[in-house]
């Protein structure tokens, strides 16, 4: 355990004002040996895909503007974030506007994931995390690679990665994130999270996928548009 992990992530927050988690609890083992996975569609200031892969009892975490491509031929960027709670794979619903991240956030794919080195810390030194994902929409193997040409910085919690498909059984050109935009958890939309939450429902809509029955919504420019962000939270 490296409880020392979440300071990042708690001093982010206010958790008189977010209902996200504020981690340190005892989150019950699914299995012997079996780490989470999970897939969080996060629509903030810019819509993303939040990776989150469970090691040394936190979420390491990779935030995936486009989400993960099944098509081994495609690179997907993925801005590595602070590490996350392990209860934050639990997590959707509103983060309140002016807190961290503020928006709507959907549990869009969960399961369990294996690394295909052991030493997943030096792997992560390295740069090459090659592991498999046991979820509900993404499966078979994947890799991480540690981008030296993307604007990686000096800081490692702030480096840039590509996450890439392996070809297996599973890889395909389906747009994943189009064919399945619905959360794993509560099948709904973002907007319908957003609703039941009472978030900005035009917002969270923007990340839904385009469909004719839905009414013709202006975008209006929401509190946190004409802030400045530090990052991709
Ligand atoms: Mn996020």
């Amino acid at each position: 355990m490296r409880p020392m992990k979440l300071n990042e992530y708690r001093q982010k927050r206010n958790f008189a004002a977010t209902p996200e988690p504020q981690g340190g609890g005892s989150v019950e083992k699914k299995g012997k040996g079996s780490l989470i996975y999970a897939v969080q569609k996060h629509m903030a200031t810019h819509l993303h895909y939040d990776l989150r892969l469970e090691w040394g009892g936190v979420l390491l975490s990779w935030a995936v503007p486009k989400g993960p491509s099944l098509d081994p031929a495609v690179k997907r960027l993925a801005m590595q974030t602070e590490d996350h709670p392990v209860e934050y794979a639990d997590f959707e619903g509103v983060i309140p506007p002016g807190q961290y991240g503020a928006g709507t956030v959907m549990l869009w794919d969960r399961g369990t994931w294996e690394p295909e080195s052991p030493d997943v810390d030096a792997s992560l030194k390295a740069g090459e995390i090659k592991f498999t994902i046991y979820g509900k929409k993404l499966q078979g193997s994947w890799v991480l690679v540690r981008s030296h040409g993307l604007g990686g910085g000096k800081n490692p919690l702030r480096s840039a990665w590509l996450l890439i498909k392996h070809q297996d059984q599973y890889a395909s050109t389906k747009d994943v994130e189009q064919d399945e935009p619905r959360s794993v958890a509560s099948h709904r939309l973002l907007a319908e999270i957003a609703r039941d939450g009472g978030g900005d429902v035009e917002k969270a809509s923007l990340g839904d996928p385009a469909s004719k029955g839905a009414p013709a919504t202006s975008v209006k420019s929401g509190p946190g548009r004409s802030r400045r962000r530090k990052g991709i939270s």
